[in-house]
Order: C-alpha cells, then structure tokens, then sequence
C-alpha cells in the first residue's frame, strides 16, 4: 500500500467522489477543518491531493501549511472564493475548478428565478394551495419580463449562457465586467453604477471575493429605480445584503430573486417575510445530473494529474509546469 496515492475528500461527502477513486488511490476523509486537525500527523505528510466537495469548507494557507507533500486541490464547483487559490500558486499547488459541466444548468436556474420574480409563481403558488383562487382571480403583476433591459454583473461562461436565453427571449441584454468579453457584442460597461442608471434589471453572476465585494451597493440598487429588479445567483458577498433588504422595503427597487446570501444557511428574517422576493437555498447547480459531472471532473482532475499528465481545468493563478 505505500506505493498509493494518499488523497483527502474534505468537506461534506459526496456519493461519486467516493466511489470513483482508483484503487491506486488511499483516500482520506476530513468533514470539517477540525476533522482535518485531527487527522495522524503520518497521513497528513502522505497527503498528495485534496478533494474539496464544498464551498462551506475552507481550504486556506493554514490548511495547506498542514499537509507538506500536497500537489493539487480539485475544488467541486467553479467558484473557487473559499480556496487561497494565489497561496497555492506560490507554493507550486495546483487547484483545479469545474467549469463549462454548470454552465446551462446555472443559467437555467437564473432565467427561471428572474421570471419567477417578475411574475410572481411563487406567491401564486401558495395563492392557488390556500384556496383564495376560488374566491377572486390572482392580481396582475406589476412586473414583467416584457419592458426589461438586463444588465448582466459578469459575462463569463455562465453570464453568456443567460444573456443567450434572455436574447432569445428578445430581452436586450448589456454587460458590466472589468474588461470587454472576448466575441460577445452586447454593449460593455466598464462602470457598474452606469449601467445601472441605465438598465432596470440585474443579473449578478461574477465570482464571490475582495475583487467583487458587495460591488452591488445601495447606490447601484437606488439607480435601478423603482421597477427595478435583482437575480443573484453568484455569491452572497457580491450584494450588500442589508442595503438590498432596505431598498426592497421601502420600494426603492421592485424585488429580488437569490439563489445565494451572505451568511448561508442563514437568511435575514426580513427577506423572508417580503412577498416579493424569491429565495433559493444555493441550488444554481444542484440536479443530480449536473452535480455528477462536477463530481466526475474532480476525480478526473486528480486521476490524470497522479497519471503524470495535465490536470484539466487549472484556475488562472495556479498555471501548470510542464508535464
Ligand atoms: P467566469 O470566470 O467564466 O466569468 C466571470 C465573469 O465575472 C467575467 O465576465 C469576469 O470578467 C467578471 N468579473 C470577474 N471579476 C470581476 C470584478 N471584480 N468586477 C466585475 N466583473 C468581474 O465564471 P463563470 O461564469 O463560470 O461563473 C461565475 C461565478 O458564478 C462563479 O465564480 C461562482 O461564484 C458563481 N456560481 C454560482 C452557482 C450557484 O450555484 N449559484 C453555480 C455556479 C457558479 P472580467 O474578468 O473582465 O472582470
């Protein structure tokens, strides 16, 4: 057996990463970072690669201080804002994300929370199961889909992926990122808070971090207007959670699909007591068929790397020496 390759699923475990390990592979578990602490100070020295199976875990510099021969860290899911990902790029760690598996499944969930929340399905739900529909017909709702212009926070894989459904729904779309996306033609906003003067809709879907830290501020939620309307389905911390719930109070802003807050599991009891909002418990990517393929691309990345070849998806500040 010591000729195996020691690896760690760390975070909550997942059926796939489980199984689909090679019998070359002496796999470790660690639920929690105190897991992780507890583990024999032999196998954390034998500890080559970490799968990471949740953002809920952290994999910083102290983590990567307590396991000396660690190579790779495949991170599941493509945000990666809970790994030290340019710690690891200094010490010749390589992280590895999933991206593109997620892509029109997240984009799925967000066209869907963005007409939920113009149309108000989930008020209407509960509207038919309490038997009120018998007695009137449902109000017509003041939003709608039909006079929007989008402004899409971010417009990588996933951002192009909804402008295409909003497009073909002939919503005009316009983008705010920090630089022009390669090859896509929609009109590029350079300043959020511009955009946001123009646009009456946002759809928030850029990577969690200092670099996009409530970016989507009072000041950005007051120039939507009063129709305005905000689908988050990046990262809680992109979103000044208290300014939002603010400005949906006092009808600054019209309402708000999220899929993500910044203090999951935990919502604000105001947001959940609004009827014009939508909440979501982090589902972006959550169907078995899309969380498998992420499974899959995690154990495939560490599979190929202890192979002696090229992991498959390296995040930009981990570049890979020559294989
Ligand atoms: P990409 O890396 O392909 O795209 C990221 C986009 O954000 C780019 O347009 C980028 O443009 C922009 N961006 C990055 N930093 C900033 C910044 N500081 N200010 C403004 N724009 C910025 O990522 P994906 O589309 O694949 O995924 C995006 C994010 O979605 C993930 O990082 C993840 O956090 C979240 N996500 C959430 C899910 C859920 O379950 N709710 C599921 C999947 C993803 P530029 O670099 O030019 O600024």
């Amino acid at each position: 057996s010591s000729d195996k390759i020691d690896v760690l699923v760390y975070g909550p475990l997942r059926p796939i990463l489980e199984k689909g390990f090679p019998d070359s592979f002496n796999v470790h578990h660690a639920t929690t970072q105190a897991d992780l602490e507890a583990l024999p100070a032999d196998v954390k020295g034998r500890i080559r690669g970490i799968a990471v199976t949740f953002h809920t875990v952290k994999t910083d510099a102290a983590v990567m201080a307590m396991l000396p021969k660690l190579e790779m860290i495949a991170s599941f899911g493509v945000g990666y804002d809970h790994i030290a990902a340019s710690h690891a790029g200094q010490h010749g760690i390589i992280v590895t994300n999933t991206p593109d598996v997620l892509t029109e499944e997240v984009a799925d969930v967000a066209l869907g929370l963005l007409i939920a929340t113009c149309r108000e399905f989930i008020k209407a739900d509960r509207f038919v199961r309490s038997g009120e529909w018998s007695e009137k017909p449902y109000p017509l709702s003041v939003g709608s889909l039909r006079d929007r212009t989008v402004g899409m926070v971010g417009m990588g894989r996933i951002g192009q992926a909804i402008a295409r459904r909003l497009e073909a729904s002939l919503v005009p779309v316009v983008y705010h990122s920090r630089n022009p996306a390669a090859g896509v033609a929609n009109r590029h906003y350079p300043d959020l808070l511009q955009m946001a003067k123009d646009v009456d809709t946002l759809v928030v879907i850029v990577p969690g971090g200092a670099g996009t830290n409530r970016i989507v501020n009072a000041e950005v939620l007051k120039a939507l207007g009063p129709r305005g309307v905000v689908v988050n389905v990046a990262r809680g911390s992109v979103i000044d959670e208290q300014a939002l719930v603010e400005a949906l109070k006092s009808g600054t802003i019209l309402g708000a699909g999220l899929d993500v807050f910044e203090k999951e599991p935990a919502v604000p009891d105001e947001l959940k007591a609004m009827d014009n909002v939508v909440l979501l418990p982090h589902i972006g990517s959550a169907a078995i068929v899309t969380r498998n393929a992420m499974d899959q691309l995690v154990v495939d990345n560490l599979k190929v790397w202890f192979a002696g070849k090229p992991p498959l998806t390296p995040v930009p500040e981990t570049p890979v020496k020559g294989r």
